[in-house]
Parts: structure tokens; C-alpha cells; sequence
């Protein structure tokens, strides 16, 4: 239980945090650029350009059911209708495990500077590309939201990881300030949906719907990065493209593991690699066992 424990210590942080990705230009919730990003929704969404809370519809899979909007109800007939609720079922062994990493920034949006470790929008390219192989290695498939230097705004991210159904989503940040690595969780409030992936949710606060299992995923890294000697700091946040991510997700921010060891260290670099490695592997087995 010690990922409720960490919600319960962070929860005076959130502001501090919060400025603190602002400063590498990530919080950027009210864009509403991309009208393609609903695609993916089951229903036209012609009017729905018009509105903030902008639906998004998950499928769990291409042979899935049509979903209806939460709250919804039919009107046709007059007599009540008594619907038995559907029971959840276990996740189908056909379906995937997917990891979604989405190195931050890029193109003419470079982060943070990171000194001798350069743009921030490289380093969490190498070390995407870098836990892609890993994963790989233990087989699990894992997207890149970008695999050079490009630009990609917020929206169009959270649209790659809604579109493949992550089972996992991965932001990754860096920073020279602090020590460790950071766990960012969104803010949102979480939403009770029995299955997430059937349910019609408003774009912007998608995550509210996976925020349990969101806190799940980052105590599988908590623990894999303490077994490791990194030290940790997990906290709450609002955050774009996170809080439009319909899975579970969790933004990691490197920062120099001490005053002697720099981001460019080799051995700390594959340290956090393993434990991160290492985390998705056993949230491939939690996953498994979840609704
Ligand atoms: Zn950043």
C-alpha cells in the first residue's frame, strides 16, 4: 500500500511542481488545436468542436462494443427499462500489453538546458529510445510518441497514446535541479469508472478515469528506483498531455543522482533504466489481473 502512503505525504506539493514543469513549457492544458485528435471517438463529433471537454471514446480493442456517453440514456419507448449492469471481465490474454513513451519536448522546443547533458529534448529522446530496446528485450512492445527531433504539441501526444490503447504511458522529462528521479501522477480527482476503456470521457481530464491505476504504475516505479538506492519523490500534478491520457500514466523526471553523479553518468543512466525496465515488467503482470 505504499502508493497511497506517497499520494498522502506529497499532497501539499502539487503547486511547487506544477510551476516547475510550466518553466519547461509542458503545462499547457487549454489547447485546442488539433479538431483531429477526435478521431477516435465513436460518435461524429461535429458539434462537440465547439466545447471544452472535448469526449474521447477508448476501445479496448477493434473487436469492442460501441460505447455510450456516461449518464446517457435512451429515449425511446415509455416503460422503464431494468438494464443489469455488465459484469467487468478480465482482460483478454489477446490483448496487448503496449508501452507508450513519449520523450518530451523536441524540434523547436528543446527543454530545459541540462549543461553538459544538453537539450532536454534529447536526453529524453536517448533514454526513450534506450528503454524501448530494453523492453524489447523482455518482449514488450512499446510506441514512441516521437523518435527524432521533432516538434509535437500536447495534443497530438495524448492522441498517439489514445489511439494504440497504451497499457502504460510514460512521460519522460529531466532536469538539473534536485536529486533522483521524480513521480508525477495527475492531480485530477479520480474518477470510479468500472472499465475506463468503454466509458465516454471529456478529453481534458481523461486521466481522472485511470487515476487509481496511475498511482498503481508509479509505485511500481517508486519501489523498483528505491531497490536501486535512487532516491524518489512522487507527487501530484496538472499536466499536459497526462491528464488527456486515457491510461495508466506517469510522468519520470531525471535529475542528477547527487552533487557527484551528473545526468550523463553512465551508471546511474542504466540504473534508472533497469528499475524502469523492471517496474513495467511487473506492472505487465498487475495489468494482466486488472479489470
Ligand atoms: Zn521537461
Amino acid at each position: 500500500m505504499r502508493w497511497i502512503e506517497r499520494v498522502e505525504e506529497t499532497a501539499a506539493r502539487p503547486r511547487t511542481r506544477t510551476a516547475k514543469l510550466r518553466s519547461c513549457g509542458l503545462e499547457g492544458g487549454m489547447r485546442f488545436a488539433l479538431a483531429g485528435v477526435l478521431s477516435l471517438c465513436f460518435v461524429s463529433m461535429a458539434g462537440a468542436q465547439q466545447t471544452s471537454a472535448r469526449p474521447v471514446a477508448v476501445p479496448p480493442s477493434s473487436t469492442s462494443v460501441p460505447t455510450t456517453p456516461v449518464g446517457s440514456q435512451s429515449s425511446s419507448g415509455t416503460a422503464p427499462q431494468t438494464v443489469a449492469p455488465t459484469p467487468v471481465q478480465p482482460r483478454p490474454p489477446e490483448v496487448r500489453f503496449l508501452v507508450l513513451l513519449d520523450p518530451a519536448h523536441g524540434g523547436t522546443e528543446s527543454g530545459a538546458t541540462l549543461g553538459i547533458a544538453g537539450p532536454e529534448k534529447s536526453y529524453t529522446l536517448a533514454l526513450a529510445m534506450r528503454l524501448r530496446a530494453m523492453l524489447s528485450a523482455h518482449g514488450i512492445h512499446s510506441l514512441l510518441t516521437r523518435d527524432a527531433d521533432v516538434t509535437l504539441e500536447n495534443d497530438a501526444r495524448a492522441e498517439i497514446a489514445n489511439r494504440a490503447h497504451a497499457s502504460a504511458c510514460i512521460l519522460l522529462h529531466a532536469t538539473s535541479s534536485g536529486n533522483g528521479v521524480h513521480l508525477f501522477t495527475s492531480s485530477l480527482a479520480a474518477v470510479a469508472q468500472a472499465d475506463p476503456r468503454r466509458a465516454f470521457l471529456p478529453w481534458q481530464t481523461v486521466q481522472a478515469a485511470y487515476g487509481t491505476q496511475s498511482l498503481r504504475l508509479e509505485s511500481d516505479f517508486d519501489a523498483a528506483l528505491t531497490r536501486q538506492q535512487i532516491p524518489v519523490l512522487a507527487t501530484r500534478t496538472s499536466l499536459m498531455p497526462l491528464d488527456s491520457m486515457a491510461c495508466p500514466a506517469v510522468a519520470i523526471e531525471v535529475a542528477p543522482l547527487d552533487a557527484n553523479t551528473p545526468l550523463t553518468d553512465a551508471s546511474y543512466q542504466q540504473k534508472i533504466l533497469e528499475s524502469l525496465d523492471e517496474a513495467l515488467i511487473a506492472w505487465r503482470g498487475e495489468w494482466r489481473q486488472q479489470p
